[in-house]
């Protein structure tokens, strides 16, 4: 068996798979190592993909060519559109998925990737020559050489999961933990610590009165995730919507005491915003009822997915209150849900390319660095992926998003910045320029990139030239055809009597205009394909508010631009508090943009760091 690679990339989840096809992509020769070949794919949790600012993360995931967008688009067997009724920047692609079919598009993927091979096997440790990785040692002993090593282990460092008293070691529900990684990743002195997610129980599908339930229907017609699907074709189905009832709440309180949570067994923290159902009843203590998705596990799975309700209380207690809710009445259960409690890097030990920054050529991503979703790990993945990429092909080039364009950017900035205090999960508020990180235009802002990197394929650079071509050739029409206020009015719209004319493109950036109303005015926008009048409506309609922000933007790309040296001595600048030093000390900015994302900076320290910065840059150029 071959043992040399360039890339050899830990773990087949959702972070593994984007890096292993990323590497691959640049060309670089990559092992995939992971427990099992049939797990590639695996959702460990609920069977959707996307969401608010999740989906964003997909779509910026296929601008660049990954997986996960068109697997997905395989996969999904409910496409919902969410905030449809709001504006574009915060509306997020979702689909619920089947679980097979997912799994099999994603091996299928992987398979089909000439220069990338999958090991079945664990890692146990990670070969480091002096600050430098080497290779990777799996359980039966073998070395495995390479010139960067991804690890994406997701949640099984020192895995232990929770059901009631129960305490078992493990990576998920019946997979074994990875124990002596873990060790060896405290023994190379980093940072680590402890976090916990749950799941809940899948129930079996015909113990559900599904006729008494609220039924939600797909999107007709369905999104896709990817840039290069041209439409769904797999038959889509509709989920039920039961909640939890007085009764409900009343059990899970008598319980309590059998909540691992509140009996003291998990210490660690979970993720605020998906939490477990104890936690609902608790924090939420004067709601009577929670809603509760129904979500068939697939086409053809008899499994269902009870959305809201994760729980690590015993199984028993698990069924009786399932029972109190409309529909469940019979329910059976087929898997009890658990929590599980995880080591995780603190990701301020990270380059924003995602290298370690004491071992060079190690990269990490998805859950191991403390977030959680399959998005946020895929997104951290691919970024890793191509790094490890160019470091093992020589180096000299970073791929580094910035927050301006893509979620991807602000999500790695905000770890490698910040840390993590909780699971960290994606939402639209994280980012300061939202109103130009749309999904609509995820492929505007970031093919271009992967073009120049050399991680799109032909087929999608040809398609994306001949889009931007045709919203070029659209953009231009729309600025030649104009009218005045009074003509406008000939039409029923109405615009303030300067004498000014206004054209279409100005028309488009009004909210109450829709393209359709000016193809009435100028007959020959008729012919622009729909999805590109579409696209110039959106790019119309936040113009103004993007080129605003364009100042900000600037003042971003210019602070990122101003680089602060790996070994800068904080202590020299003397009038900084210690608080802030050792703040600066321990995250060690790249740069004087993230300097300032440090929690608690200051105008002032922000001042003194670019005056020694500006000293630096003179003395050097001197
Ligand atoms: P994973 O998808 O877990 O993949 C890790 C892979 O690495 C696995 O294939 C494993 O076999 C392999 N591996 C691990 N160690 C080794 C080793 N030493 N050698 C070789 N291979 C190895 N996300 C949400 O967004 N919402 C939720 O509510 C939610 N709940 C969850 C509940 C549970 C119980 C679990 C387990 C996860 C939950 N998640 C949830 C998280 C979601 O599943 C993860 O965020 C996502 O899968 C992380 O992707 P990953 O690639 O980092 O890891």
């Amino acid at each position: 068996m071959k043992t040399r690679f360039d890339v050899i990339v830990v773990g087949g989840g959702h972070a593994g798979s984007e890096a292993a096809a990323a590497a691959a992509r640049l060309g670089a020769d990559t092992a995939l190592v992971t427990h099992r070949f049939d797990t590639i794919g695996e959702m460990s949790c609920n069977p959707a993909i996307g969401g608010l600012g999740k989906g964003h993360l997909v779509r910026e995931i296929d601008a660049l060519d990954g997986l996960m967008g068109r697997v997905a688009d395989r996969a999904g067997i409910q496409f919902r559109l969410l905030n449809r009724s709001k504006g574009p920047a915060v509306q997020g692609p979702r689909a619920q998925a089947d679980r097979k079919l997912y799994r099999e598009a994603m091996q299928g993927e992987i398979q089909a990737i000439p220069n990338l091979v999958v090991i079945e096997g664990g890692v146990e440790d990670v070969i480091v020559e002096g600050d430098c990785v080497a290779g990777v040692v799996t359980g039966d002993g073998s070395l495995l050489h390479a010139g960067a090593v991804v690890l994406t282990t997701g949640t099984f460092l020192n895995g232990l999961i929770h059901m009631g008293d129960e305490r078992i070691p493990a990576g998920r529900a019946g997979e074994a933990p990875a124990r002596k990684l873990s060790e060896r990743l405290y023994g190379l002195g980093l940072q680590m610590g402890r976090l916990k997610t749950g799941t809940p129980a899948r129930l079996v599908s015909g113990s559900i009165d599904w006729a008494c339930l609220e039924m939600q229907p797909a999107d007709d017609p369905p999104v896709p995730f990817s840039f290069l699907t041209e439409r769904i074709t797999t038959t889509q189905i509709a989920c039920g919507i039961t909640k939890t009832t007085p009764e409900t709440h009343e059990i899970i309180r008598a319980n309590l005491s059998r909540a691992p949570m509140y009996s003291g067994a998990i210490q660690s923290v979970g993720p605020r915003y998906c939490p477990s159902i104890e936690d609902k009843v608790v924090r939420f203590a004067d709601r009577s009822s929670h809603q509760v998705f129904l979500e068939p596990e697939g086409l053809d799975d008899d499994l269902v997915y009870p959305n809201g309700v994760s729980t690590s209380l015993p199984a028993e207690v698990q069924t009786a209150f399932l029972r109190t809710m409309p529909g469940l009445e019979r329910v059976e259960i087929r898997r009890p849900g658990y929590a599980i409690e995880y080591d995780y890097v603190d990701p301020r030990s990270l380059k924003p390319t995602l290298e370690v920054k004491k071992v060079s050529g190690l990269f990490l991503a998805g859950q191991i660095n403390g977030t959680t979703g399959y998005e946020e790990a895929g997104a951290q993945g691919l970024i890793a992926g191509l790094n490890a990429a160019l470091l093992a092909a020589g180096g000299g080039r970073d791929v580094v998003v910035s927050r301006a364009d893509g979620y991807l950017g602000v999500m790695i900035d905000d770890l490698v910045t910040r840390g993590v205090s909780e699971p960290y999960r994606m939402f639209t508020s994280r980012a300061e320029f939202r109103l130009k990180l749309r999904a609509d235009n995820a492929d505007q802002r970031l093919t271009p990139l992967g073009v120049s990197i050399g991680c799109v394929g032909d087929g999608r650079r040809h398609l994306f030239e001949a889009k931007m071509t045709a919203l070029r050739d659209g953009q231009e029409l729309l600025e030649r055809l104009s009218l005045t206020p009074n003509a406008a009015e000939r039409y029923d719209i109405r615009l303030t009597k300067d004498g000014r004319r206004r054209s279409a493109v100005d028309l488009l950036s009004l909210a109450e205009i829709s393209i359709e109303q000016l193809q009435r005015i100028w007959p020959e926008l008729s012919q622009l394909d729909a999805a590109i009048a579409g696209q110039l409506s959106v790019d119309a309609r936040y113009f103004a508010y993007v080129r605003r922000q364009e100042e900000d933007v600037a003042a971003l790309r210019r602070d990122t631009a101003i680089v602060i040296p790996e070994d800068f001595d904080y202590a020299s600048i003397s009038s900084l508090s210690n608080e802030l030093r050792q703040k600066l000390e321990q995250c060690r900015p790249d740069n004087l943009a993230q300097a300032q994302r440090i929690d608690g900076m200051t105008p002032a320290a922000m001042m003194l760091l670019a005056a020694y910065l500006k000293k630096l840059t003179v003395r050097a150029s001197a």
